[in-house]
């Protein structure tokens, strides 16, 4: 089965279901000090940054992180001022099982209190065509195999700020965005976009794969042909996030239309209360690839009510007559991220190139650059960070 056809098989919910931890799990431990005594930079404090710094420092290695924004998390951003629990604005469900923690943290010693809510088989999916609306069991619909978790009051990016960054916190650098690396030299030097230049003997690059398709970064030397291929080959899609308060909960589980699983994208609306201990009423909607495009290209007003008159048609204006308010997080237009995620129906081999070393100094970890036949989520970011440290120290 290739990773296409898994997902189809999972059904709208293939949104990020992982493909490789079906068959297998990672579930080395790296606590022992390495014999590598040199220094590595980071570039990005997102899942795969925060994550490599976390080993690292397990290990006693010297690090630093060199971060273009003015906050940790990248694709892991939450708000926690638009209801009483934190909303997701990039990833939400755990697509793994929750001893992925336990292997992200790495240390037994550890006690992870993090809470999560799966979903019951008989939870309602209402499925909206030419019309007509009707509702099937989640197992019906998306199988059996459907273990994805919500976060309850937290969130990947809670969990990472409870267990990962006090370890690191010191080390990042922020408003930091690198543009250029040269490595011709014994060490690695970065330059930001003030000129200040940072050296290290082995360098992780976690910026996302959009960054580098769009050139923000340069390379001297040039990466080889075979990374340079597969940036420019990549499809990556763009994505958006919007979640609205009303103050009557008229919606099930999960809403799909037709085209909510399609080769070039995938979009649903779903109860992003769901598990909290809250009495808001919080719908999500979550877009991504060619399915964004609709939501992505109005703003304010006209993006409001092109969404509540969509939901207005499947819910006999319910929307429109119970609306509180609304909350917007469009992925392409996120500085230094651009994107959502190398697209599902990547070929496999796209991730797997990225994940390729380059003369023992260049390393990338990422959703987009791992060594497992899957992508996409945080798990795989994170995973990719175990890799790259695994493979110097
Ligand atoms: C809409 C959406 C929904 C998602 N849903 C889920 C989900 O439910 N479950 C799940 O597991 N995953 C989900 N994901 C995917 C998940 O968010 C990502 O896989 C993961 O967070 C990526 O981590 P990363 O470290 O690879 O990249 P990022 O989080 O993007 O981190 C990269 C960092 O690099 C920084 N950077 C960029 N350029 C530079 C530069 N030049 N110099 C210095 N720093 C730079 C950025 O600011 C950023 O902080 C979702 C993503 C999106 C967008």
């Amino acid at each position: 089965m290739t990773r296409k056809e898994f997902v189809k098989a999972c059904g709208l919910l293939g949104i990020s279901v992982p493909f490789q931890s079906m068959f297998a799990s990672c579930n080395k431990e790296i606590v022992e000090i390495s014999d590598f005594t040199g220094s590595v930079m980071i570039i990005g404090a997102g899942a795969a940054g925060m994550a490599s710094a976390h080993f690292l420092a397990q290990k006693g290695i010297d690090f630093q992180i060199l971060e273009a924004s003015n906050t940790y998390g990248g694709r892991m951003k939450h708000t926690t001022s638009f209801v009483d629990f934190p909303i997701p604005l990039g990833a939400e469900w755990l697509h793994v099982a929750e001893s992925e923690l336990a292997n992200i943290v790495n240390n037994t010693s550890t006690q992870i209190s993090t809470q999560f809510e799966a979903y019951q088989a008989q939870g309602q999916v209402a499925y909206f065509e030419e019309g007509n609306l009707s509702y099937a069991n989640i197992s019906d619909d998306f199988g059996n195999d459907f273990i994805d978790k919500k976060f309850i009051n937290s969130s990947w990016l809670g969990f990472f700020e409870e267990y990962i960054l006090p370890d690191i916190s010191s080390k990042i650098n922020f408003d930091t965005p690198i543009v250029s690396i040269d490595y011709q030299g014994d060490k690695v030097i970065a330059t930001d976009n003030s000129g200040q230049t940072y050296e290290a003997d082995k360098l992780i690059v976690t910026a996302p794969l959009k960054i580098l398709q769009e050139g923000a970064i340069a390379f001297t030397p040039q990466l080889p042909s075979s990374h340079q291929n597969a940036i420019q080959d990549a499809p990556v899609w763009g994505g958006i996030k919007v979640f609205l308060e009303f103050s009557e909960k008229f919606y099930p589980l999960y809403l799909s239309f037709p085209d909510s699983e399609t080769s070039v994208g995938q979009r649903v609306y779903y109860d992003a209360a769901y598990g909290q201990n809250s009495a808001s009423n919080v719908l999500g909607l979550v877009a991504l690839g060619a399915q964004a495009n609709q939501y992505q290209e109005l703003t304010g007003d006209a993006q409001r009510d092109f969404i509540l008159n969509e939901l207005d048609t499947v819910f006999n204006s319910l929307a429109s007559q119970t609306y509180i308010k609304h909350i917007v997080q469009n992925w392409d237009d996120e500085p230094y991220i651009h994107s959502a995620y190398l697209a599902d129906n990547a070929a496999s081999n796209i991730s797997s190139r990225l994940s390729k070393s380059i003369e023992e100094k260049i390393y990338f970890a990422g959703e987009a650059y791992t060594q497992e036949d899957d992508w996409g989520g945080v798990h795989n970011a994170t995973r990719s960070a175990r890799d790259v440290v695994n493979e110097f120290t």
